[in-house]
């Protein structure tokens, strides 16, 4: 669904990453590891062009994204083309990132309504099937501070559910969650990695990434420093730097 070829970021002087290829097949499950400002949020959110990139590309279902100007000046050329992607990828955050001001079965439909301006009657079908499926069924007219983390986190997947993306991003859906709540929203992801959908999961979260993905990626300071599945990639770690992340995080 998403290919990320040879992409280099930076902020202004900081070189964030430094050539990094990554792709998501259709149903695969793909999870991003490594230790604190390695650039796992930036490409995330270079995915789905939250964030601009100067060189490389990124083709979204077959689809090269079209670039104008070049390095710190280039954008992406065509606006229906970055709606397209980004209607596509839904992302989830640590934070939720929930509207405070809206119910839980607004906070839902809000972005099928106004950005698809799909039919309000079969939204509104849709966020409650969704909310159900996350187990939160009965707290569609409640608001958001009124939730558990846990809570709070289901919704937002189950906001990002109902734009039927191609595929959900999610960066450290549980890290902001106590251990007992982390666990629902585990739950969810796994149901959705059965199901056969297709994510890419930032993650510190290891027993999460071993167990629902197809492929792991450990990046060090904007490079992918060790890639692959995830039997070999916590079984047999070849990197130095990877076995002392490992053994750091346990
Ligand atoms: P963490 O595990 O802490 O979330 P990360 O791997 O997600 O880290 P990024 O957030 O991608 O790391 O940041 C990578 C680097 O880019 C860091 O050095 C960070 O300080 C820098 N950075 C991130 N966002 C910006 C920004 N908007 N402006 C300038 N520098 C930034
Ligand atoms: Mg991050």
């Amino acid at each position: 669904v998403i290919e990320i070829k040879d992409l280099h970021k930076a902020y202004g002087a900081l070189e964030v990453l430094k050539g990094v290829s990554i792709s998501a097949p259709k149903g695969h499950v793909i999870s991003l590891i490594g230790s604190s400002g390695s650039g796992k949020s930036t490409l995330l959110r270079c995915c789905n062009l939250l964030e601009d990139s100067q060189q490389g590309e990124i083709i979204f279902k077959g689809e090269p994204v079209s670039w104008k100007g070049e390095g710190h000046h280039r954008r992406p050329a065509d606006p229906a083309q970055v709606l397209r992607i980004r209607t596509n990828l839904s992302m989830v955050f640590q934070q939720f990132n929930l509207w405070a001001h809206m119910s839980i079965l607004q906070n839902v439909m809000e972005a099928p309504l106004t950005v698809l301006r799909r039919d309000r009657d079969e939204v509104e079908q849709a966020a409650r099937a969704y909310l159900d499926k996350v187990g939160i069924g009965d707290k569609c007219d409640v608001y958001p501070a009124q939730l558990s983390g846990g809570q709070q986190q289901r919704a937002a997947i189950a906001r990002g559910l109902c734009m039927e993306p191609e595929a959900l991003l999610f960066d450290e859906p549980t890290s902001a969650l106590d251990p007992e709540l982390e666990q629902e929203v585990v739950k969810v992801i796994k149901d959705l990695a059965a199901e056969g959908r297709t994510m890419i999961i930032v993650t510190h979260d290891m027993k999460l990434a071993a167990d629902v993905s197809d492929h792991v990626v450990f990046l060090h300071q904007g490079v992918i420093e060790e890639q692959g599945p995830p039997e070999t990639l916590f079984g047999a770690p070849k990197s130095e730097r990877l076995r002392g992340f490992l053994s750091a995080t346990h």
